[in-house]
């Protein structure tokens, strides 16, 4: 099924080029074209055909060509059986979420995470289906085992976390999972398959939004859920084919096409922003700096240990400013966008102010106001200089 036999026994650049491509039987082309089309054609007798199923040649909900191509990669980015790609990463952690808990089972999540994690899991799920909830500091692992109840289902982990950069011991948060017969969902976007695969800590479902890092051009959204077979398949079936998260072809073809290159950026991405923190590290303008390598950073050896290619492209850090001397300094970036979004190739920065609804669940340092900067691929010299000019008065 894949060109020259591409597996898991390959080197990670090899899968990222090859991976989910195969020469088009129909023309030849070294590429898989897109397959614009919602319908397939139907057998000569369509009347037992399950029309619910995610296997068959159906419809596009039910799974398209595009979306396939693309599942083949990143389950051999990820090294894990299966995968399902949907129309945006809040699509996939939804489809966990969906697919996994249902009235009266209770979820342990960090207390940092994407803010739509939070509001489905703090507000939707409680309200709609009597979901029980704990937000835990999932960093503290005896936080998270004293967390664990008896119809505890799911643990569901961001590290490093959406906008704190917390860092989680994934292995060790399984092994509570497992022995308590819950799973462990991590949701993996801030660190890529290149420098991190939860699913080979032991994590049970691995979330990305491919609409960050994986794509990384910042021109289309989607979302990925990894691990066993026997998993995917439940969210394949609901969150696709029932609830009618699927992606669109050409979403899925874009982001096969960014892919290719997610080692190479990467390295850039993991690099610059490295040199970035040390640097931000030293301005006496700047309160505190978050960023997984820092030796300041809390756990450090845990991320040191389970991120393997490198930190990611994403730190926070906040200024010894108040809350306009905050927005004056992004005003006066020239190279750096002021936009929601991260892991794309140019760099991004957002203000979360003081007045943020989850202050409450932040550490003390990032209750000042803060930034989320996406470090991108521009020279890492022109970012640091556009930092310190714009923090001149
Ligand atoms: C952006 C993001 C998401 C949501 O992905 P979308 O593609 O925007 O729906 C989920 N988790 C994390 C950590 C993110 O940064």
């Amino acid at each position: 099924m894949l060109k020259k036999n591409v597996d898991g026994s390959f080197g990670f650049m090899t899968r990222s080029v090859h991976g989910g491509n195969e020469v088009d039987a129909e023309t030849g082309a070294i590429r898989r074209p897109i397959t614009m089309a919602n319908s397939y054609e139907l057998p000569y007798d369509p009347s037992d055909m399950n029309w619910s199923s995610a296997d068959g040649q159906i419809y596009t909900r039910n799974g398209g060509a595009n979306q396939r191509y693309l599942q083949e990669k990143l389950a051999l980015l990820h090294n894990v059986p299966d995968c399902v790609v949907l129309a945006s990463g809040v699509a996939a952690l939804s489809g966990v979420f969906f697919a996994f808990l249902k009235s009266d089972s209770h979820i342990v999540m960090s207390d940092s995470t994407y803010i739509a994690a939070y509001r489905l899991i703090n507000e939707l799920f409680p309200d709609k289906f009597n979901v029980e909830k704990t937000l835990v500091d999932s960093s503290d692992i005896k936080t998270v085992k004293a967390a664990i109840r008896p119809n505890t289902r799911l643990i569901h982990i961001e590290t490093p976390s959406n906008p704190t950069i917390k860092i989680s011991d994934i292995r060790a948060i399984a092994d509570i999972a497992h022995a308590h017969g819950a799973l462990l969902s991590v949701d993996n976007t801030f660190a890529s398959p290149y420098n991190q695969r939860p699913c080979e800590l032991g994590a049970d479902l691995t979330v990305e939004s491919l609409t960050k890092y994986i794509n990384g051009h910042g021109d289309a959204m989607g979302g990925a859920v990894l691990g066993a077979k026997e998993l995917i398949d439940q969210i394949r079936s609901q969150a696709m084919v029932n609830l009618g998260g699927a992606i669109s072809p050409f979403n899925a073809w874009l982001i096969m096409r960014g892919a290719v290159t997610l080692p190479l950026r990467m390295r850039q991405h993991n690099e610059s922003a490295q040199k970035i923190a040390f640097f931000l590290q030293t301005l006496p303008q700047v309160r505190f700096v978050a960023y997984p390598s820092l030796s300041a950073h809390k756990n450090q050896k845990i991320a040191a240990t389970q991120m393997h290619g490198g930190f990611g492209g994403v730190l926070s850090f906040g200024l010894n400013a108040d809350h306009d001397g905050h927005n004056r300094f992004v005003s006066k970036l020239r190279v750096i966008t002021s936009a929601v979004s991260l892991g794309h190739d140019e760099s991004l920065i957002v203000f979360l102010g003081e007045n943020d609804e989850r202050q409450y669940l932040y550490e003390k340092e990032f209750h000042g106001g803060f930034f989320r900067l996406s470090v991108g691929l521009e020279d890492t010299q022109d970012l640091i200089d556009d930092i310190r000019q714009a923090m001149q008065d």
